[in-house]
């Protein structure tokens, strides 16, 4: 974990989990990287590599780019949603089949302590455990994170299988 430099006691960490597969999904990446960092009432803390990984669900669609970022932010978790799903659409993303191709997904995989459960925003996010391509960049940037319910990051990428997952060299803050 990097050390942090709270910019007010109400401040919370957010981990944001980032995947594309159209349109340059390395580019797509480093821009919603770019875009993290612009967000109101917020701080980039950290950025992971970028990780190339199959899809998960349908397989006639290209593989993924993967990252995870964390964000120090006072913005409220649905205030946090809003403002990833704006970056999401300045990214053209259409909204298709189940899993389908996108050219940008940022998922709310932690908010703090939080645990949330409502029509628009499940935190953590359901498949934070069960997916490499989240856990492998999250153990990376934060690897001993508190994350409500789960062992931490470190301990879930110990029990997880690789799956195909390939750490690009590259750092994703990087253009
Ligand atoms: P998955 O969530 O399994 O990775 P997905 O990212 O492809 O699937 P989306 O189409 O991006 O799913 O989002 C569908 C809905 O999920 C959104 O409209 C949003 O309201 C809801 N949602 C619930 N919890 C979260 C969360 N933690 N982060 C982002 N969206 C969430
Ligand atoms: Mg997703
Ligand atoms: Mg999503």
């Amino acid at each position: 974990m990097p050390a942090l430099d709270p910019v007010t006691a109400e401040s919370v960490l957010a981990a944001v989990g980032i995947g594309s597969n159209l349109d340059d999904p390395e580019a797509q990446a480093r821009s919603a990287l770019r875009a993290l960092e612009s967000l109101p009432e917020s701080r980039l803390v950290a950025a992971s590599s970028l990780y190339r990984n199959p899809p998960l669900g349908p397989q006639d669609q290209p593989d993924y780019i993967n990252a995870v970022a964390l964000l120090e932010t006072r913005l409220s978790p649905h205030a946090l949603l809003d403002a990833l799903q704006g970056v999401e659409r300045a990214h053209h993303r259409v909204r298709g089949r189940r899993w389908g191709p996108r050219t940008l997904d940022l998922d709310l995989l932690t908010f703090g302590s939080a645990c949330i459960s409502d029509a628009r925003l499940i935190v953590p996010h359901p498949g934070l455990a069960l997916r490499a391509f989240v856990v492998f960049p999250l153990a990376e940037i934060a690897p001993e994170l508190e994350i409500p319910g789960l062992p931490t990051p470190a301990r879930l990428q110990e029990r997880m299988n690789e799956a195909g997952i390939v750490r690009l060299t590259q750092h994703a803050s990087s253009t």
